[in-house]
């Protein structure tokens, strides 16, 4: 796992999913290395280096250019760029352009969040995993409806970081924001 220190921030570009999230999401994504992954809301890049280290090519989408940059900017800075496709636009409209993939990572949806799934749904793979990292009620509830009704096989873990903020008088620790990390795999009983 790539510490947050090591990757290049903007206040402008949310991320990089924390170190210990990422952990999490790779986990539930199960990334082998002759797999396709596609990050929707890269943002800064977090997701889309880890998986970069990991698969065989991975596609990478944000509606922000200054999101796409900066996440072009990480994945020189860990001499992965070869391996990403970057696309600047809105996962809706990009994905109909893509043909398939194994793993489909979800950190950003703006309200679209259903169709992203179910789009992506459509061009997954057997076997394979959508992970959608959430830290809105509205979204948890949402993505758990929509893969029920695709009869994928569920998976909801949240979690609550706290991190030691090491001080003189000694480690205090300090807790962050709880973050819902909601996964399914297309199993062969799943709708068309
Ligand atoms: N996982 C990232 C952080 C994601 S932040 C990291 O580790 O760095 C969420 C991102 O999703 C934002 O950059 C936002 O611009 C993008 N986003 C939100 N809705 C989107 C959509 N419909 N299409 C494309 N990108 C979207």
């Amino acid at each position: 796992m790539i510490r947050d220190e090591d990757f290049i921030q903007s206040k402008q570009v949310p991320g990089p999913t924390k170190e210990e999230v990422r952990c999490l999401v790779m986990c539930k994504a199960h990334i082998y290395q002759e797999d396709v992954v596609l990050d929707v809301g890269c943002g800064t890049g977090g997701l889309t280096v880890e998986s970069a280290q990991r698969a065989h090519k991975v596609i990478a989408i944000d509606k922000n250019p200054e999101a796409v940059s900066l996440t072009q900017q990480n994945l020189i800075k860990h001499k992965l760029l070869e391996k990403v496709k970057l696309i600047e636009g809105d996962a809706l409209s990009v994905m109909t352009e893509l043909t398939s993939f194994d793993v489909l990572l979800i950190g950003g949806s703006s309200g679209d969040l259903p169709q992203i799934i179910s789009q992506g749904y459509e061009k997954l793979n057997l076997n394979g995993r959508i992970v959608v990292t959430s830290i809105l009620l509205e979204t948890r509830v949402e993505a758990v409806e929509t893969f029920k009704k695709l009869n994928m096989t569920l998976d909801v873990v949240e979690v609550t970081i706290a991190k030691g903020n090491i001080t003189d008088r000694g480690t205090m620790m300090m807790g962050r924001n709880p973050i819902t990390i909601i996964s399914a795999v297309k199993n062969e009983y799943g709708n068309p």
